[in-house]
């Protein structure tokens, strides 16, 4: 409860630092080593068509036995989706197993799940063979462009990746996922008094409106591919024909194939509404998600998890989802990952997100059943990473 009262939007670094403070306490005594990392600014283009600069808060990192043969990445993200001005900040028991409150389930009860499985697991006999690393980022909802980099590193060291997003109320985890990225389009047209020399302006609300509606048409369902066009800006007063309009839209697809298709499609469409409208575009952003799809190592990582959930009498059930995290960037990088290994809870970039509090516990014993599992037959995983390498 007294970490969900921190506010810790991804836009206040004072109080992801805050945040950070409070898990530094615990994980940097169970580790060996700690690291602050920078996080690295993030240059985009906002709805007004100005570029700005986006700072981040620091990135945690802590390390235990980095020279061990089996080496495990736990992720999580300390921001959330509410900034400091939203009216969702304090936490409230709803029942005796409710929590209510901003970031209980996403993610701040899940960092708390893998600091216990860890000090559950170091406590035990088990360590030995397995090295970790935990990394916590401060910019996960904004899409990680601050700290892809160190998890992409990290990932290059490690044989499997948990990561504590939230599961779903009854329990199910998340397998395979979409790829998502998200774009800018500044268009310019040309001025003109729209009494005295209409004839002589460039709408380029007219201009984008024409390019939003070839660009919404590359939605197929049946395909996965949605085009979401999200925000759209300009003009200046109504006498005057626009010079200027901003368009902001996401996009998600299944693979990387279609990625780089929609990647290329988005800029010919972009040219060819040019050439009719005479209003110049220039595109922004990209996919900074790549689709997670589940390899044969992955799989079996998977089914471990599957099999600790049968111990512990957990029905482990799996589903895709078009919904991103930090699973999609570590896949990419080759790590086998299982990404939503936190609390269970609903409502989630809400202002009734709420966890369930004994989910506490059982996900902590699951992970804890996890990192023995890894511990133990963490070889067959490289074994299979490896031929995934070769093939
Ligand atoms: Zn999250």
């Amino acid at each position: 409860m007294q970490l969900s009262e921190i506010n810790s939007g991804t836009s206040n670094v004072n109080g992801i630092g805050k945040v950070g403070n409070f898990f530094h306490t615990y994980f940097s005594d169970t580790a060996d080593s700690n690291e602050k990392i920078s996080s690295k600014p993030r240059e985009h283009t906002d709805i007004e068509g100005n570029k700005v600069n986006e700072e981040f808060g620091d990135i945690l990192s802590f390390e235990k036995r980095s020279g061990a043969p089996i080496q495990v990445l736990l992720v999580g993200h300390m921001d959330t989706v509410f900034p400091k001005t939203h009216s969702f900040q304090s936490p409230q028991k709803l029942d005796a197993n409710t929590l209510l409150g901003p970031g209980v389930a996403d993610m701040k009860g899940g960092i708390l799940v893998m600091l216990t499985a860890l000090q559950a697991f170091e406590a035990s006999n088990h360590g030995g063979q397995l090295g970790w690393r935990v990394i916590l980022n401060a910019d996960e909802e904004t899409g990680s462009h601050g700290s892809v980099d160190t998890l992409v590193s990290a990932a290059a060291h490690a044989d499997a990746g948990l990561i504590y997003e939230p599961a779903l109320a009854d329990g199910t985890l998340s397998r395979a996922r979409k790829g998502s990225g998200n774009f800018t389009v500044v268009a310019t047209g040309k001025a003109a008094h729209a009494g005295r020399e209409f004839e002589l302006g460039r709408n380029a609300i007219m201009g984008l409106y024409a390019a939003a509606n070839r660009l919404e048409q590359l939605t197929d369902l049946a395909q996965g591919i949605t085009v979401n066009i999200a925000r759209i800006a300009g003009g200046t007063v109504l006498n005057v024909v626009p010079a200027q309009a901003v368009l902001q839209f996401n996009v998600r697809c299944h693979s990387a194939e279609q990625q780089k298709a929609l990647d290329s499609t988005m800029k010919q469409i972009l040219q060819e509404v040019t050439e009719q409208s005479e209003v110049a575009f220039e595109l922004s952003g990209s996919f900074s998600r790549p689709p997670k799809t589940i390899s044969p190592a992955n799989q079996l990582l998977m089914d471990w998890v599957t099999e600790s959930g049968k111990q512990l009498s957990i029905d482990v059930q799996y589903k895709d989802t078009g919904g991103c995290c930090d699973g999609n960037n570590l896949a990419a990088a080759g790590l086998p990952n299982v990404d939503t290994l936190g609390v269970l809870g609903g409502q989630i970039h809400t202002a009734e997100e709420y966890m369930l509090i004994d989910s506490l516990t059982e996900r902590t014993k699951l992970s804890l059943s996890i990192l023995e599992k890894i511990s133990t037959d963490g070889d067959r995983l490289q074994a299979l990473s490896e031929q995934g390498k070769v093939n």
